[in-house]
């Protein structure tokens, strides 16, 4: 997980929060920001802390430790980010080839609303920093598609990953991989 490690607050947090745990709003560790494997590393250290005694028969334990959040628990960052984009490259997915004024007002306003209310504040700041530098394009189904292929490459980019192919964005969200 690339995020900053600041508070919301625009505070840095103190260097004895465990490594890619980022502070909410309210100054607690923000599950929504965190990956899963951070959050279960500093919920380990917090458990060995308050319990030193304990920390020598652990090894059970750590070896049933699942390394991916269970499906009933709350998103980390990457389970909400997951099921976001899933969301957002749908959208573009159903969006008109040829929208009304009206559709692509609504597009623009959902994008920029989207952008404010995002759990992961890190993420949403980042996010309505690229708004400001690329406008989103709502013009079409396809401009919709490739501007937000810009903006998930952006990310892509931030967190290390593989840019993926723009000209290929139907092809994977709506039509299926071509043969
Ligand atoms: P994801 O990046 O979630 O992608 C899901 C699938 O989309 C991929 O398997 C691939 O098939 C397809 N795909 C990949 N790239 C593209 C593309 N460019 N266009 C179309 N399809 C594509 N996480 C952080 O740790 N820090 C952040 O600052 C951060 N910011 C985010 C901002 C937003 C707006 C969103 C929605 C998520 C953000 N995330 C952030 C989460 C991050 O982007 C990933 O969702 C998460 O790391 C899980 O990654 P993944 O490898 O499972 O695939």
């Amino acid at each position: 997980v690339v995020a900053p490690l600041k508070a919301a607050n625009g505070d840095h947090q103190p260097k004895k929060l465990p490594k890619g745990i980022v502070l909410g709003k309210d100054g607690k560790p923000c599950r929504s920001c965190t990956s899963f494997a951070a959050w279960a590393a500093m919920t380990k250290e917090n458990a060995r802390q308050n319990n030193p005694a304990g920390s020598n028969k652990t090894l059970a334990t750590d070896m049933s430790q699942p390394s991916n959040p269970p499906s009933d628990c709350p998103p980390d960052v990457e389970a909400l980010g997951r099921g976001t984009w899933t969301l957002l490259h749908s959208i573009a997915a159903s969006y008109p080839e040829s929208p009304s004024m009206s559709q692509q007002s609504d597009l623009l306003s959902f994008v920029k609303l989207f952008s404010k209310l995002y759990p992961c504040w890190v993420c949403a700041e980042d996010f309505r920093t690229y708004i400001g530098r690329e406008v989103p394009k709502v013009e079409s189904r396809d401009d919709f598609g490739k501007w937000l292929c810009g903006a998930h490459n952006d990310v892509n980019r931030k967190l290390g990953k593989p840019e993926f192919d723009c000209s290929r964005w139907q092809e994977r969200w709506r039509t299926g991989w071509k043969d």
